[in-house]
């Protein structure tokens, strides 16, 4: 048995099997074969098995994102069944007595090269499909076939390091934590671990050798037990037993009124990155949803979404609620999140640069479609807007005149929209320092706690060297709140915080003293806040 030390990101235990994870791992060796014949059949077997996980994963989206979104897995499959795309391959491998994977890599970089430089549209995008199948069965024929989410059996995942990108489209029933060397406590990657409820490490001296063995995640502890002693094995699955007959007990407090002795209401909301994560906020009993971070759709997608696309999402999630709040943050890509197909310049400093917003007013074809988006899904549920990163008046003033011409619009083609709340995250100093002057253009203000610590204090939030000063805790950030909760207040307008603070259960009295209205936290924070909440007086 090892055990290794790592930073921890979300609390629970996993145990499971290892799957060491290597990004972009093809770097596809050319090798001569005696036997071409052995080499075809071995393509036809990790063919079908790409295929049979294509055909899984359309399946799995037609439930969680719909038939729109999932139509890319039926075209992927069918792609590799192109006879054009399979007498390529067999042709090397023939031809020229070499391996398989090498006789596909070769395919889709032709292919995929033939279609980039088609004049229609249509074609030029499937080059990306075919790089993206190509990629796929090398995965199988390698024998590490959870490329783009594909993962066959429950796993804990090992890796250097996972983009939000990445993490976003594996297939979350089969991961049961993950741990990498690199990457920060407060990002991305981090916040959707917390939010799928998935135990993870950061800062582990992780080994490729230990693909295949079995392993413990103790979240809580920070530790990672490789081929666990028979005593530790045991030891863990009682503390998990125990950790899950704790979440039973807490199930009591659903259906449970978010109100404190003395009759404060507070609204518990839940974040969430995609439709799948909504069972998680029904399960766990959230009022409502309070950050949607939409450019997770974005990021799934290897070209724009459409208008069609995106308002089959948001609608599915305004059904699934059910006619509670659903809080849409608009498009936040830049930072940690980039989007190839953005195409956007390296920068220096891009968590200062070209991000949210900024994209948004920029590109405002991008911002339109999006928007149409949310306001048709607004007819079908209770439907909030709000806008990240915003610095200025300004800024809120042209949002405004946007969505005014959206739902003239909307109104001239008769398409139907609800009533829909415009919020603004308050996130950057400067927000907080005009929020007496936001508050009267907007209906609510939520403040990102994660992105005001890192612009506050001045750090970086994906610089894991400087996570152990990261301190959203820091007097200027607890001012700051105050600030926003009052300017607010002086308006009328409820105020809550979306960011991972607002989850951080040694804050709830403070935060409920100093009049916040609205917490939202990942789903598995929404019941023991609950719990708090309910035992705390405001005026002692
Ligand atoms: C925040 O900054 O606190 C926030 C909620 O947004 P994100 O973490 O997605 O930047
Ligand atoms: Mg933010």
């Amino acid at each position: 048995m090892e055990q290794y030390k790592g930073k921890s990101i979300f609390n629970g235990i996993a145990i499971g099997r290892i799957k060491y994870y290597e990004k972009n791992q093809q770097v596809v060796k050319r090798v001569k074969v005696e036997e071409p014949q052995e080499e075809i059949k071995r393509y036809e077997e990790a063919k079908e098995k790409a295929i049979k996980a294509l055909n899984n994963l359309y399946e799995k989206a037609l439930v969680d994102v719909g038939e729109a979104n999932a139509m890319i897995f039926e075209i992927h499959a069918m792609m590799l069944e192109d006879d054009d795309y399979n007498d390529s391959i067999y042709n090397i491998i023939k031809n020229d007595c070499v391996n398989a994977e090498f006789a596909v890599a070769t395919t889709g970089d032709n292919f995929s090269r033939m279609f980039a430089e088609m004049e229609d549209e249509y074609f030029k995008a499937r080059a990306a499909d075919v790089k993206d199948i190509s990629e796929r069965v090398i995965n199988a024929l390698s024998g590490y076939d959870m490329g783009n989410g594909v993962i066959d059996e429950p796993i804990i995942i090992v890796a250097e390091d996972l983009a939000p990108s990445e993490t976003v489209q594996m297939d979350k029933s089969k991961l049961l934590g993950f741990v990498t060397r690199l990457g920060s406590a407060n990002s991305h990657t981090a916040i959707l671990a917390r939010t799928m409820n998935i135990p993870a490490l950061i800062g582990v001296d992780i080994e490729r050798k230990w693909h295949g063995k079995m392993a413990i995640i103790d979240g809580k502890k920070g530790i990672l037990y490789v081929d666990p002693s028979m005593d530790i094995l045991e030891k863990y699955l009682e503390k998990k037993k125990r950790e899950e007959d704790g979440k039973k007990l807490l199930q009591n407090l659903k259906g449970l009124p978010d109100e404190t002795l003395d009759g404060k209401k507070i609204k518990l909301y839940a974040n969430i990155g995609s439709v799948a994560d909504v069972t998680n906020v029904l399960a766990n009993d959230g009022a409502g949803i309070g950050l949607f971070r939409s450019e997770f759709l974005y990021l799934e997608k290897s070209e724009y979404p459409t208008e069609e696309e995106q308002f089959q999402v948001y609608k599915t999630v305004v059904q699934n609620m059910a006619g509670k709040k659903v809080v849409i943050r608009t498009l936040d890509i830049g930072a940690d999140k980039q989007v190839d197909y953005f195409n956007i310049e390296k920068e220096e400093n891009p968590a200062m640069g070209y991000r949210a917003i900024r994209i948004c007013l920029d590109r405002v074809d991008i911002f339109k479609t999006q928007l149409r988006a949310i306001y048709r899904a607004s007819a079908f549920g209770q439907v909030a807007i709000m806008f990240p990163m915003i610095i200025s008046v300004d800024e809120i003033v042209k949002i405004k005149g946007i969505c005014e011409e959206i739902k003239k619009e909307l109104r001239e083609g008769e398409i139907a929209f609800g009533e829909v709340e415009l919020g603004v995250m308050i996130e950057t100093p400067a927000a907080v320092m005009i929020s007496d002057q936001l508050a009267k253009e907007v209906d609510f203000f939520s403040i990102g706690t994660n992105d005001l610590t890192q612009y506050t204090l001045a750090i970086d939030r994906q610089n894991a060297k400087l996570d152990n000063i990261y301190d959203p805790h820091h007097p200027a950030v607890l001012r700051m709140i105050q600030m926003v909760i009052d300017s607010g207040h002086r308006e009328n307008i409820w105020v809550g915080i979306c960011g991972e603070l607002g989850a951080d259960t040694g804050l709830t009295e403070q935060f409920i003293k100093m009049g916040i209205d609205e917490l939202s936290v990942s789903p598995s924070f929404i019941l023991p806040l609950r719990d708090i909440i309910r035992k705390t007086k405001v005026f002692s």
